[in-house]
């Protein structure tokens, strides 16, 4: 194994050995420096990647930040790296992207998240916080190992580690299941949030399971409870992050995009449900002709006209 490859190894499974004490002492330093080792190695993985992917003249070619063009013994013009700084997280990104190497960056973003969130973050519960981090990185490394590196994730990371991450990975899903089929029975205002409510997540930590007390739920737009941090959230602040979801690129739906909403003003319109996520308004009608606006007209459109009328408009204005 080389260098790159070994440190993320061994980077990835000191970070399980520190949420395993973080479990035993209920110790959230132990936890921020588990989150810290584990990004760190999913990171070194991807560089091994880049490293594979590097000229044999030059195998730390797309490893470093910066490159040049110099002319090799032949005085043909070649690309070669220089200085000592390696690629970022977003070097990675643009670069895996031209590359064609998809990786799940909704998820990824979410790890680097709580990474960088993580003094203010692990102020609840280490279990739950252990599940979200490690069933997100369970998706990364089962994925990424297997079609980029082409090696089985037990066999790399050795079958301590990796059973370990598998099952905080089952628990988060029993856990998610459950929360799902509770918000089944509640009740909200608007049927695309109802449908979509699985894609919550806490405003505070970041968690996406929730759940509900006795007094709310035959409420409407129950008051949800985080089950990771315990706060307490209103439907205003749990809807932004379903509408955060549709407006995400990563977003398999992405073509149903949201659009400007005549009513409200916020790009919330759901086109192809034909409701807004904000204000629940169903009404995208242009207000001349009340046809249904098109999609290329919705955003920043003020006046709320179809595009037949606006043409209309403007020939009226040539002939003044
Ligand atoms: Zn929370
Ligand atoms: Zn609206
Ligand atoms: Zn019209």
């Amino acid at each position: 194994m080389n260098t790159i490859l070994k440190n993320a190894v061994s980077s990835i499974q000191i970070g399980v050995e520190d949420f395993k004490k973080a479990e035993k002492n209920k110790s959230s330093d132990r936890v921020i420096s588990a989150v810290r080792n584990i990004y760190a190695g999913i990171l070194l993985l991807f560089k091994e990647k880049l490293q594979r992917l590097s000229p044999s003249y030059d195998k730390e070619l797309l490893i470093k930040s910066k490159n040049k063009y110099v002319k090799d013994t032949n005085g043909n013009v070649i690309v070669k790296s220089y200085g000592n700084k390696t690629v970022n997280f977003f070097d990675i990104k643009e670069r895996f992207e031209s590359l064609n190497i998809d990786v799940n960056w909704d998820v990824m973003e979410k790890i680097q998240k709580i990474r960088n969130d993580l003094e203010h973050y692990f102020t609840s519960s280490t279990e739950e916080n252990i599940l979200q981090i490690l069933s997100n990185t369970f998706i990364i490394l089962d994925d990424f190992i297997v079609r980029h590196l082409e090696e089985y994730p037990g066999d790399l990371l050795g079958n301590i580690t990796w059973d370990y991450i598998i099952n905080k990975k089952e628990i988060y899903i029993k856990l998610k299941n459950e929360w799902e089929k509770q918000s089944n029975s509640l009740n909200f205002s608007n049927r695309v949030i109802a449908e979509n409510i699985e894609y919550a997540y806490c405003p505070d930590c970041g968690f996406d399971i929730f759940f509900v007390d006795d007094s709310e739920k035959k409420q409407e737009n129950p008051k949800l409870i985080c089950k990771a941090c315990g706060n307490e959230f209103g439907y205003e602040k749990y809807k932004y992050t379903i509408i955060k979801h549709f407006s995400s690129e990563d977003n398999e739906d992405y073509e149903k995009d949201l659009y400007d909403c005549p009513c409200c003003g916020e790009r919330a319109y759901h086109y192809e449900e034909n409701i807004c996520l904000s204000c629940d308004s169903e009404d995208n009608n242009c207000c001349k002709c009340g046809k249904k606006m098109e999609k290329t007209v919705m955003d920043g459109n003020m006046d709320q006209e179809c595009s037949d009328c606006m043409d209309f408009d403007r020939a009226l204005e040539k002939d003044d």
